[in-house]
């Protein structure tokens, strides 16, 4: 009798959190979703009938810990748990983890600006002592809250935001300062939970691979090829994003990939990628438009990524919410996508 209880709970266990557990290459298979989109529509549901296994949640964490405690946060993460979807956080964090209105307590603790004058607009001195240990204890409480079942941590600096020139930190690039920071964090982190690991996100100003600073082994790297296009693949080289995201290749942002993989472990690395983002491709401003569809893409893009050994995807999905698939009801798109992985 106790052994089938054992039985039992392994089993639950193993439908709790599948992308972890599994055999087949791609482990993660993913969306990330603003809290609108999960208050609107069943994403649970969309994920399990179309192969994906993994849903994130976007943009902020208050905001994000606010809809997990809510009532509907709540039933997202019981029905998450019964279909045996992981659920994790993706976020723009710093601003929170260093809450502004310290500044009038301690300004050192902020960024210096390219005027030479402390400012509590982004992120902040990664110098600053005190800035540092208020960061890694907040960074803890947040994961206290926020629980991802698949113990990855994603607590990213602000947006695409300037880091500190000050005379100490303007000797470490941006990803570098962003390294500090998290390797700092996952200390705090794991004392809440022993399996935690955090995220290094290499996106806009963070792409080049820190060199000055090495990873705990408890930092994975998160590749977000921003400057892409989504209507061709990767391997086509020369492709230049759309207009206004700049002149950066493909081969650009592929070398950019290479050069944190001799610094972050293939294995552990996840692809934040931009296939299902109708956010994007509506210019940030809703209505939404259709998203352009190019399952090819994706096929191509996985099989590159695969190459490298990456193991682990998922793509930003925000602004599919209810008012989207009112007017694109199909769900064709993301059960095709869910296939992509299968191949
Ligand atoms: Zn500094």
């Amino acid at each position: 009798m106790k052994h089938r209880l054992l039985l039992v709970a392994a089993l639950v266990a193993a439908v709790a959190c599948s992308c972890t557990k599994e055999e087949q290459w791609w482990q993660l298979r993913g969306a990330v979703l603003s809290v609108e989109d999960l208050q609107s529509v069943d994403w649970p549901k969309i994920a399990r009938d179309c192969g994906i296994n993994t849903l994130g949640t976007h943009i902020h964490p208050t905001q994000v810990c606010e809809f997990l405690e809510s009532e509907k946060g709540q039933e997202f993460l019981q029905e998450c748990e019964e279909y045996g979807i992981c659920v994790e956080h993706q976020l723009h964090s710093m601003n929170e983890l260093l809450p502004r209105d310290l500044y009038e307590e301690d300004p050192q603790m902020f960024r210096l600006n390219d005027e030479g004058v402390r400012t509590a607009d982004f992120n902040c001195c990664v110098h600053s002592e005190a800035a540092l240990q208020i960061i890694a204890k907040n960074a803890a409480a947040f994961a206290a809250r926020l629980r991802p079942t698949n113990h990855r941590y994603y607590f990213w600096l602000d947006d695409g935001a300037p880091t500190c020139v000050c005379p100490l930190c303007k000797e470490y690039s941006a990803s570098e300062q962003a390294l500090i920071i998290e390797n700092r964090m996952i200390g705090a982190i794991r004392k809440v939970d022993p399996k935690a690991t955090l995220a290094h996100l290499a996106y806009a100003n963070t792409l080049d691979a820190p060199v000055k600073v090495k990873p705990d082994k408890n930092i994975f790297l998160e590749f977000a090829p921003f400057y892409r296009n989504i209507e061709h693949p990767l391997s086509e080289l020369d492709a230049l994003p759309p207009e206004g995201y700049g002149q950066m290749t493909h081969g650009q942002n592929l070398k950019y990939l290479e050069d944190n993989l001799k610094v972050f472990p293939a294995e552990s690395t996840v692809i934040l990628d931009y296939w299902l983002d109708v956010s994007m491709c509506s210019g940030w401003k809703k209505p939404a438009v259709q998203l352009p569809w190019h399952p090819e893409v994706v096929r191509d893009d996985l099989a590159t990524y695969k190459k490298y050994g990456i193991r682990n995807a998922t793509s930003f999905a925000v602004y599919m919410d209810d008012a989207y698939f009112e007017s694109y009801p199909s769900l064709a798109p993301l059960k095709e996508y869910g296939a992509c992985f299968e191949d």
